[in-house]
């Protein structure tokens, strides 16, 4: 079978890989459509750290069943998506229903090889039914999954401001399950194109220019001099997430879905006046992916409105490169498997 592989940083390779056989416990999924994300750009630069190469990434996945053992309920030949997070079942987290978060995590096409093949053989465990739902919309689960669970994390109310800050991919996702949450979205980044998206494609309430220098005075204005009640990173960028500390309000939960190498750093004193809870938040869990499909099909959610370059397997390696500048606009590249 066709496969492509990262054989080191900022070089592909297509390859002929061996076809995996049914074991059991496992599935078989014939891949069909595979989302291209932070991290496998990040891969692809050789900026992830503990990366290892060669790597075939790919974890953002859709496809047809075609073989499967100890899935009850699945059926040869339908449509599904999959966690692509595997797991112990044995460690602390597991054993609290946090799989998300298993100490011995693997997580598909990142610490091993990925959806970037033919056929792809995952744990059965990890499927998840494709409820009618397009190839296109099912690849498109896991990024919003990890906004979802965000959101979950931070137990986002109605009618309260949620403040997120980047607008890529999984801080779109975020914006989305906080509005569906029943919250009042603030989105603020860098970028005025992404902004403009924000408004105009997601309804997002309001949008601010992280750099323009009166951020803390806007802030105030929307939520009534209140500030936000929830912040939530979605940038992964050390300098934006230490200075977001200064626009929670007093009681307000900040969750880091992004994530960086460095240490953070805040005032004990400013932190502790609010009483603020600062949490991370890790990939999704089984319910946030139901969340999200349920989301779709209720169409609360459009998966569409993301895609904004598409190619065939073939085309991968010519032009991944072109989807790490920031100047041609990708949120999100779709690989179509034919
Ligand atoms: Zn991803
Ligand atoms: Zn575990």
């Amino acid at each position: 079978m066709k496969t492509l592989v990262c054989t080191k940083p900022g070089e592909f390779e297509y390859a002929i890989g061996e076809q995996p056989q049914l074991k059991p416990g496992q599935a078989i999924i014939k891949i069909k459509r595979i989302g291209i994300c932070g991290t496998d750009l990040h891969a692809f630069e050789g900026t992830q750290p503990y990366f290892e190469y060669p790597r075939i990434l790919g974890h953002e996945l859709s496809g047809g069943l075609i073989a499967v053992d100890g899935a009850p309920g699945f059926e040869i030949g339908e449509a599904v998506t999959f966690i692509p997070y595997f797991f112990c079942g044995k460690c602390i987290a597991c054993r609290k229903g946090k799989q998300n978060a298993c100490e011995n995590i693997k997580v598909c096409g990142v610490h091993q090889d990925g959806g970037m093949v033919e056929y792809l053989s995952v744990p059965s465990y990890s499927l998840v039914h494709g409820d009618g739902l397009s190839f296109d919309a099912l690849a498109l689960v896991e990024p919003l999954a990890i906004g979802a669970h965000g959101v979950k994390r931070a137990g986002v109310t109605k009618d309260e401001f949620v403040l997120v800050i980047g607008a890529g991919p999984i801080g779109l996702g975020t914006m989305e399950f906080a509005r569906i949450a029943g919250a009042r979205v603030i989105a603020l980044d860098v970028n005025n194109d992404r902004l403009s998206f924000c408004k105009e494609k997601l309804k997002v309430e309001h949008i601010i220019n992280a750099m323009d220098a009166d951020v803390t005075e806007q802030l105030k204005s929307i939520t009534n001099g209140d500030m936000p009640t929830v912040v939530i990173d979605a940038t992964g960028n050390l300098k934006a997430i230490n200075n977001a500390f200064q626009y929670m309000s007093h009681g307000a939960r900040y969750v880091l879905i992004g994530l960086q190498k460095e240490e953070i750093s805040f005032s004990h004193p400013e932190f502790h006046k609010r009483e603020a809870t600062l949490m991370s938040s890790r990939n999704a869990t089984r319910e946030d992916f139901e969340h999200v499909i349920s989301s779709m099909k209720k169409k609360i959610v459009d998966p569409t409105t993301y895609i904004t370059h598409r190619v065939y397997f073939d085309q991968v390696k010519d032009e991944f490169e072109g989807w790490l500048n920031p100047a041609n606009g990708v949120i999100k590249a779709i690989v179509e498997m034919v």
